[in-house]
């Protein structure tokens, strides 16, 4: 059976309201996200860090999926998909995808640099003076993000799922810039249908290396990349 393997970035859960990293030029309070959200510096930034993280948790709670994320929990339920996403929200999830795997972490879990336990806490603000509910140590409670500077472990998941990519299977990227994950390079090494959906031209993304290209917001493009699914993964099924 052939397989789709989905590759989704902040452009996803746009028109669902959240803001990326990136508005403001960057910054936040004054700071660069960079700066303060960095795996080396984190807990001298410790109140700004999360400070930061509760102001994104919270504001998960009113904001609510969009069409592009329930189409792709619709084409997770039709073939045999990979769910792959830079984003930390849990809107995919909340569309009713099953299995999707967060390569910068997820933003409703929290977990311990030192016992190294992992707990949800919803939407809700973290206190930064709250031990760790496991090992009960201070200050080493932090978002389950991958912060600047450190390793994604879930990069070898997406690099073993792109590596095991046949000419028969198709590969989506929606909303991502390129800045963060080499979109050309996956692109290149795809040897089968490559369709890309970003709101314009970004300039770290060669287009003409996709079959098909979508210039437009994400829940628009999901209904023009839906028949084109069907056509391409039902029809390897024969
Ligand atoms: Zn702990």
């Amino acid at each position: 059976m052939a397989k789709l393997i989905i590759l989704t970035g902040a452009g996803l859960s746009a028109e669902s309201g959240l803001r990326t990293f990136r508005d403001n030029d960057g910054l936040w309070e004054n700071h660069s996200v960079e700066e303060i959200c960095d795996g080396r510096t984190w807990r001298r930034n410790f109140e700004l860090v999360h400070k930061f993280y509760n102001d994104r948790r919270t504001g998960l709670a009113t904001s609510e999926p969009n069409e592009a994320h329930r189409m792709i929990a619709k084409w997770e339920s039709l073939y045999d998909t990979i769910i792959l996403t830079q984003n930390v929200d849990d809107l995919l999830e909340r569309a009713g995808c099953k299995n999707v795997i967060h390569l910068h972490g997820f933003l409703p879990e929290m977990t311990c640099a030192k016992c190294e336990s992992i707990w949800n806490i919803g939407y809700t603000e973290w206190r930064a003076d709250t031990p760790c509910p496991t090992c009960k140590s201070l200050g080493e409670a932090r978002p389950r993000i991958v912060f600047f500077g450190e390793a994604a472990p879930h990069y070898r998941t997406l690099w073993d799922s792109l590596y095991s990519l046949s000419d028969r299977d198709v590969l989506l990227v929606i909303g991502t810039s390129g800045t963060v994950l080499p979109i050309s390079q996956i692109a290149a090494m795809h040897p089968g249908v490559k369709i890309l959906n970003n709101l314009g031209s970004e300039s770290a993304i060669e287009d003409n290396l996709f079959d098909k290209v979508f210039h437009m917001p994400a829940t628009q493009a999901a209904k023009i990349i839906d028949p084109i699914l069907k056509e391409r993964l039902q029809a390897s099924e024969d």
